[in-house]
């Protein structure tokens, strides 16, 4: 099944007030008609979409949908937006589709789950409409004063896109072109096709007035994704040299002639890390948590550290990003490990590896590190926090 979506942009009604045709209003920057026509380009059902436009208009639609790909050269409309829709079936009659999803410019938020309740009605229909219901008490009325009520029972508040069988709507419009509708599902009862109704979406809403800009900016915030509040950490870390015939670096066993003295295992670069994800979350530091006097920690290892840091972030409801390490002194030679240290920092952290980084370095001998008496370690952490709102 061959599905093609036609956008109808050619309406030239400024209903707000303004030089800038509704469908080219901005929402967030981006005009109403690139929306619609993303949402429809991007669905995995739509194989091709086209666009009606006014012949006036088009160098806003240029520019409106600039760089998009897979966008057929657009159709010039008609005056109405029934001549609009059958300029633009019949530009499509050549492609010969089974499907077209007529859709009107001006709703932007046309869901990936709407467009398969209306491909999955034509099984048994024509065509297929989303609507809702209509809610509230109908009044006709006439100069200020009710003549009536209107009772609301079967009736429905039409959307779009909508849906039919190519053949059956491109021949119904042909012999209604003069018949004055507002909607396709229209023409297409008045030529006796059969049109089921599927649920449609409040949020599907048709930007018209200024108050339906306010709401569409509502919609579209919600729909974003929340906000982040990126956090940067610092660590430094120095351990002095001692007896010893190897060094413990980020986890990794390292063979020298001497080793790293300190209350823990004196892993110099997992106490930088720790100190950087502890930073970023204003959660002190790794002497705070791990008191050097503490019995527990003698000896101990310090992936249990950079671990309990770790876990504080996720409490929070935090990710860490990225970390980064550079690792200071003339010896040993860390490079050849630097792939081991960099996946054992990733396992700790639970993160890829390509968030992990770790550089050595050396001070050109010159200093503490460069007379060769400890390894010194500096480190960043990049966390992504839930936003809390206004600092
Ligand atoms: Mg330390």
């Amino acid at each position: 099944m061959s599905l093609h979506a036609l956008v109808l942009a050619a309406g030239s009604a400024r209903r707000l007030a303004g030089p800038v045709p509704k469908q080219y209003l901005p929402l967030a920057g981006k005009p109403l008609l690139r929306c619609s026509v993303e949402a429809l380009a991007a669905h995995p059902a739509v194989c091709q979409t086209t666009v009606v436009i006014r012949d006036a208009d088009r160098e806003m639609y240029n520019r409106a949908v600039a760089d998009l790909e897979d966008l057929t050269s657009p159709i010039i409309g008609g005056d109405e937006r029934q001549r609009s829709a059958l300029n633009g079936l019949e530009a499509l009659a050549a492609a010969a589709p089974d499907q077209v999803l007529i859709h009107d410019a001006a709703r932007p938020f046309l869901s990936v789950a709407l467009i398969y309740r209306l491909i999955g009605a034509l099984d048994r229909a024509d065509g297929a409409i989303p609507a809702l219901p209509v809610t509230d008490t109908l009044k006709r009325s006439h100069d200020g004063a009710v003549l009536a009520t209107v009772p609301r029972a079967d009736l429905w508040r039409a959307q779009t896109p909508q849906a039919f069988r190519f053949d059956a709507i491109l021949e119904a419009h042909r012999v209604h072109a003069d018949a004055k509708m507002t909607d396709d599902a229209a023409i297409a009862e008045a030529a006796g096709l059969s049109v089921a109704l599927v649920a449609g979406d409040e949020d599907n809403i048709k930007v018209t007035t200024a108050a339906d800009v306010a709401r569409a900016e509502h919609i579209l915030a919600s729909q974003r994704p929340a906000p982040l509040d990126v956090r940067v950490g610092g660590g430094f870390d120095v351990h002095r040299f001692g007896p010893g015939q190897r060094v413990t670096v980020c986890g990794i066993a390292i063979p020298h002639d001497r080793g790293l003295i300190g209350h823990s295992d004196a892993d110099v670069g997992l106490h930088a890390l720790t100190d950087a994800v502890l930073g970023a979350i204003g959660a002190g530091d790794i002497g705070q948590h791990f008191p050097p006097d503490d019995p527990r920690w003698a000896d101990a290892s310090s992936d249990h550290f950079l671990g309990h840091a770790a876990r504080l972030v996720r409490e929070r409801g935090g990710r860490i990003a990225h970390v980064d390490l550079t690792l200071i002194c003339e010896a040993p030679r860390l490079g050849p490990h630097r792939a081991a240290m960099i996946a054992r920092v990733a396992e700790i952290l639970a993160l890829r590896p390509d968030r992990v980084s770790i550089k050595a370095t050396t001070t050109e001998r010159l200093g503490f590190t460069g007379r060769g008496e400890g390894i010194a370690a500096q480190a960043l952490a990049t966390l992504h926090l839930p936003d809390d709102g206004p600092a």
